[in-house]
């Protein structure tokens, strides 16, 4: 496991829940803190910044909601020797809407792809927002300098940004525990609850997931909703960036493995096991729940019964569902179907002497639970989807016997971990039926062989190296914020620019070289670029490429030695020479486009058009309308089916919509300039669709690096504009310090 060395003072956990209860004592009431694997790790993470510190461990902070009725309490008993409880309390109707309705009733079901159970209510989504807030102030009462916030779980993806807000300079982690589903899914949203629900997110310093999957998810989202860049875990904003990882929650390995042994749970297991003399054990216990696929499971079971008669008698299904929000009519229901699905096959199979599933609704103390983990031939976890699922790891880590089966269904977060288990999929209730009989006739060897390889995994992976890998991410971001993000390793690329005879620099200019601006006469490279790019051009041959007109690019560069392109390759003039003309063609396809530009302009106010020497464009940067960019490939569709003399090309660009013939273009151009001179190091880099022509004529080994997001055909990415000045100035102190 990697060393934290960690530079925070404090450790400030929020999360929807307070991992505490309350014992009345004779002096007082006392908080104690309840067993479970975040409050471990927690306290585990704490204990590593003591150390830090010198050994002065200072109390962990923990901020969650609390039920009104501990309003009374007096504010001692929210200590204990560890930590500090700062209970939130809030009004019954923004908890109900927060919690049960957008939390519950549609963060949950539409996050575990359950979309039809999701229940889309305005004034939900406005209690989740307050309710939030509620969090806020009580945070904002006791964060300091120095302090590491950690925010927990889909009840509070709004928080971070919040505390961003209030407190730009802060550290903020947050951990998702549930599934991140696909963009088509988060598609479903409103838009305006999208956005802020991932901007909300974008708040912390580092986010987390269970698995990588869930962080592709997460990025494809970001990139769609808020079109900012990725570059390799990162999220680039204008003035920070964001960790996005991996980092697979985990269980106290040691915990679950030493109790196989303890005298009431060794007790406990033998009684089970006198109970159900000779029968092999088949066990399951989940919180009631549509995602835990607990009906699919019974039918697997009972396939596997009519399949294999021979197995009647000699087999028991224990499976313990615990209660969990059974005031929802779903959850009714779906334990109606259960019950009914388990009286059913006990109906069709059973007899006096033998049940063939023992059914409890209830709640297992620690010892029955590790008694039955223990206890039992197969485990047969088989969620239809579940963030990572606990339970499983707590089986495996159980079983200091190394013997047992795991089948587990690949829906779940843990699956992609624990490749050792019988994995099926949970709505294939015949894979079901087989994998029970497989496990049932497994060897004591493969079970042996299986479990072991599992549990290295997860002695490797505890929920201690979670918290670690956590929080060392953590300190990585905050002691290197990069000053340029990109994926291209600059050192090298530096070396082959200093040390290369003949050098070809393509640059686009809007977005590239000037930032972009709702105004485009305003556009202007800052002075320090300008002052780079004279220094650039003494040494390469630096050429501008733009779909700009000829005056524009003389008036805003031709003070500097270079090549200038315009409208998008129809025109290229040489330092020192006049303009040249590469566009040949008549000028008779532009009135029927024209006039359809002329439409759009006319339904969109704010738009309008640019009439260049060879093209003709719609820019829309100022346009009002809210479905703008629909409306933008609306025309784009309408131009290419208009008819035309000659081939034209429709360039759907950065707020802006272009036409122009199609027999010239940034590419064309480009690759004529490398053709004419042997360079040995050509670098091409531009933001927009007209530059993919440019990064698919040159030639392979050239560095071409796209600016921003989006998919492109070069290799390397820049985040932002003020990326490229970052990497301009590198290149041009390296050919004056030459
Ligand atoms: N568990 C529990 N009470 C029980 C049975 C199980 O608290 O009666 C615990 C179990 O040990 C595990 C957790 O509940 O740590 C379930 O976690 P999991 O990730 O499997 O599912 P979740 O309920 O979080 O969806």
């Amino acid at each position: 496991m990697k060393s934290f060395e960690s530079s925070f003072n404090r450790l400030l956990i929020v999360s929807y829940r307070l991992p505490f209860s309350f014992h009345q004592r004779e002096d007082g009431i006392e908080l104690v803190q309840n067993s479970g694997g975040l409050v471990s790790a927690v306290l585990s993470m704490a204990e590593r910044m003591g150390q830090q510190q010198g050994g002065v461990a200072t109390k962990i902070h923990w901020v969650g909601h609390c039920d009104p009725a501990f309003r009374h309490i007096e504010p001692s008993a929210f200590e204990n020797e560890t930590f500090v409880a700062h209970p939130v309390f809030m009004d019954d109707a923004v908890h109900k809407g927060f919690y049960e309705g957008f939390s519950n009733d549609m963060i949950w079901p539409l996050f575990h792809y359950f979309t039809s159970y999701a229940s889309f209510n305005e004034s939900d989504f406005d209690n989740y927002q307050r309710a939030n807030t509620r969090f806020l102030e009580e945070l904002n009462t006791l964060i300091q300098p120095g302090d590491l916030v950690w925010i927990h779980d889909f009840q509070l993806m709004l928080l971070p940004d919040m505390v961003r807000q209030l407190n730009p300079t802060a550290t903020i982690g947050y951990f998702f525990h549930i599934p991140f589903p696909t963009y088509e899914i988060i598609k479903l949203l409103p838009r305006t609850w999208r956005q802020v629900l991932i901007k909300g997110i974008l708040g912390a310093d580092v986010v987390g997931f269970h698995t990588p999957d869930y962080v592709q998810h997460f990025l494809q989202s970001v990139s769609e909703v808020l079109a900012l860049p990725t570059i390799s875990s990162r999220i680039v904003l204008p003035d920070r960036s964001v960790v996005v990882r991996d980092f697979p929650i985990s269980i106290d390995f040691n915990k679950f493995n030493k109790s196989a042994q303890e005298a009431a749970v060794v007790e406990t297991r033998e009684r089970y096991r006198s109970l159900l003399p000779g029968n092999k054990i088949i066990f399951s216990v989940d919180r009631l729940d549509y995602t835990k696929g607990i009906t699919f499971r019974l039918q697997g079971y009972e396939r596997f019964l009519t399949q294999n008669p021979d197995w009647h008698n000699k087999v028991t299904f224990v499976i313990t569902v615990v209660p969990s929000r059974d005031q929802i009519t779903q959850y009714q229901e779906i334990k109606r179907e259960i019950e009914e699905t388990v009286g059913r096959i006990n109906g069709l199979f059973g007899s006096i002497g033998w049940r063939p599933i023992v059914y409890s609704y209830t709640s297992l103390a620690f010892t029955e639970l590790m008694a039955l983990y223990t206890a039992c031939d197969i485990a047969l976890i088989t969620p239809v989807r579940d963030g990572m699922n606990l339970v499983c790891k707590e089986f495996v880590a159980s079983r200091q016997d190394r013997q047992g089966v795991l089948i587990l269904s690949e829906l779940a977060g843990a699956a992609q971990e624990l490749q050792d288990a019988l994995i099926i999929n949970p709505t294939d209730t015949q894979e079901v039926a087989d994998a029970i009989k497989q496990g049932l006739a497994m060897s004591p060897q493969e079970q042996e062989q299986r479990i072991t390889t599992m549990q290295k995994h997860l002695q490797n992976h505890s929920i201690f190296r979670w918290s670690n890998d956590f929080l060392t991410a953590f300190d990585e971001v905050v002691s290197q914020q990069p000053d340029l993000e990109t994926d291209l390793s600059i050192q090298p690329f530096i070396t082959a620019f200093r040390d290369a005879r003949q050098r070809l620099l393509l640059f686009d200019f809007d977005g590239t070289l000037a930032p972009l601006v709702d105004n485009p006469a305003n556009a202007r490279p800052s002075d320090a670029l300008k002052a780079a790019l004279r220094t650039l051009a003494e040494g390469s041959n630096l050429v501008v490429i733009s779909g700009r007109n000829r005056s524009f690019l003389e008036r805003t560069l031709g003070d500097i030695p270079l090549y200038l392109v315009a409208e998008h390759g129809a025109f290229l003039k040489k330092p020192d020479h006049d303009w040249e003309r590469l566009d040949l063609s008549d000028s008779d396809w532009v009135d029927p486009v024209r006039e359809l530009l002329t439409s759009f302009v006319d339904r969109f106010p704010g738009s309008s058009i640019e009439e260049k020497e060879t093209a003709i464009a719609w820019h829309y940067r100022t346009a009002t309308d809210d479905d703008i960019e629909g409306h933008a490939i609306e025309l784009a569709t309408q131009l290419r089916a208009t008819p035309s003399p000659i081939p034209l090309t429709v360039i759907q660009g950065s707020k802006v919509v272009e036409v122009k013939p199609a027999q010239h273009s940034k590419g064309t151009v480009a690759l004529k300039i490398a053709e004419q001179t042997p360079y040995d190091f050509i670098v091409s880099i531009g933001d927009d669709t007209t530059d993919e022509d440019m990064f698919r004529q040159l030639p392979n080994w050239a560095y071409t690096i796209k600016v921003g997001p989006g998919v492109s055909f070069a290799r390397y990415r820049l985040a932002r504009q003020r990326d490229v000045e970052a990497l301009l100035q590198r290149m041009s102190d390296v050919l004056v310090d030459a």
